[in-house]
């Protein structure tokens, strides 16, 4: 069949298996071009198929030459349906992975799930051993416990404070004016159970019961500073709740990972245009805002080449940059350059509906979103049949 976007929202309906193999081609080739020496062999990465983590696999498999196994949430394909992006993705990881004779395994389902851990550390145990690198990755609305079956929500609130900013609507470049209620305790302490660090605490408990950590090993996730124009809704909101709790939980895993000589990091990531930040109200506005800087700058980067700069300048290398005082990593320093935040601040202010498509970067944003989905690639014949229903051989047993 021929696929093409269809979008609803923030959210595209379909997505395209050649360009999604594209761009896991592209970041195989950025990553190649760029890490060399000595870094981890065996690897689990949990939220595996899109964003940071899927550029975090590839960093490891097509950087270090390590094996890994991936977790995951996506549907397959069905009938007419095209498969998420993340199924694409996997997919094309693993046949690149294959051609560069690199073992790569991957468990698609709830990872915050028993079910889905017991599944992944059998995987481990039988194809690769004692993992020495860690990456947690997973950006979810939603989270079933494990033991009590109790659903958690996360939202994307302010505290105390109602809030109210401007807002674009990247697809229509519509701005508009959002205003968001303070969130309940109940949604702080359900959106700290879904994106803070108690699943990255049992993804660990369980591994080391299971004698999976090897000597050494480290761990990673995945945080988010930003600004004070987006402070309201993110780092002081109910979602920068729970990414205090996951740096606090950095800090308890970090004392049981020294044991074995390794460490427990978070760094603090770049905002980009991913799914899970094209949900976020104001994000799309600043996120347009800062391309635009970057670019003219020439500090604009995607998530391969944050993670390029993770696991090259931070992890691995031999002498890594100190971390800051509360002992994240941080990747998001370009971001973060007092000129290129003055610049944000600036257009930010001066942004309205009839100056905003010059001011930001929105076409860069549309175009970043659109190949998320696997659309927008040169070199991929968008007219071409094709067949929507494609394998993970791994999954495919
Ligand atoms: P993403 O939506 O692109 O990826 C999320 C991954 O989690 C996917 O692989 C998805 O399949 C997986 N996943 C979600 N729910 C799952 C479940 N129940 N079981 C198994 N897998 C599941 O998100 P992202 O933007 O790459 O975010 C990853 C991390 O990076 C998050 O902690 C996020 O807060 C952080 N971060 C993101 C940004 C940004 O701008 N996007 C910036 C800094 C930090």
């Amino acid at each position: 069949m021929i696929i093409r976007p269809q979008s609803k929202g923030f959210i595209c309906l379909t997505a395209h298996p050649a360009g999604c193999a594209q761009n896991v081609r592209e970041q195989i080739a950025h990553v190649r071009a760029r890490i060399k020496g000595p870094g981890p062999k065996n690897v689990l990465v949990i939220g595996s198929s899109t964003g940071y983590g899927l550029s975090s696999r590839i960093a490891a498999a097509f950087g270090y030459g390590a094996k890994t196994v991936g977790v995951f949430f996506a549907n397959a394909a069905e009938g007419k349906r095209t498969a998420a992006p993340g199924w694409y993705n996997t997919a094309a990881f693993e046949r690149e992975a294959a051609a560069a004779g690199l073992a790569a395994y991957s468990v698609n389902g709830d990872a915050y799930s028993d079910d889905i851990k017991a599944k992944t550390l059998a995987v481990v145990k039988e194809k690769l051993g004692p993992v020495d690198l860690i990456v947690y990755s997973l950006a979810s609305p939603r989270r079933t416990h494990p033991r009590t079956g109790e659903v958690f929500n996360s939202t994307l609130k302010p505290i105390l404070r109602t809030y109210t900013s401007k807002t674009l609507n990247f697809q229509t470049g519509q701005m508009a004016d959002v205003t968001i209620e303070p969130a309940t305790q109940t949604e702080i302490n359900h959106t700290v159970a879904v994106m803070g660090g108690d699943d990255w605490a049992l993804w660990i408990d369980a591994l080391e019961s299971a004698g999976l950590l090897a000597p050494g090993a480290v761990t990673v996730a995945y945080s988010y500073a930003g600004p004070e124009a987006t402070a309201a809704i993110y780092r002081r909101g109910t979602i920068g709740r729970a990414k205090d709790h996951l740096e606090a939980t950095a800090h308890r895993l970090e004392e049981r990972l020294a044991r074995l000589g390794g460490r427990a990091v978070v760094s603090v990531n770049k905002a980009l245009v991913t799914q899970a930040s094209a949900a976020i109200p104001v994000m799309p506005l600043y996120i347009s805002l800062l391309f635009k800087s970057m670019k003219a700058r020439g500090l604009h980067e995607g998530c391969v080449e944050q993670m390029t700069r993770l696991f090259g300048d931070h992890l691995y290398a031999a002498t890594p940059p100190p971390t800051d005082e509360i002992e994240r990593i941080r990747v998001d320093d370009w971001e973060m350059r007092p000129d290129i935040q003055q610049e944000v601040g600036r257009r930010w202010e001066k942004a309205r509906p009839d100056n905003v498509e010059r001011l930001t970067d929105l076409a860069g944003y549309r175009d970043e979103f659109f190949k998320l989905f696997g659309f927008g690639f040169s070199g991929v014949d968008y007219d071409a049949d094709v067949n929507p229903s494609v394998s993970i051989p791994s999954i495919a047993g």
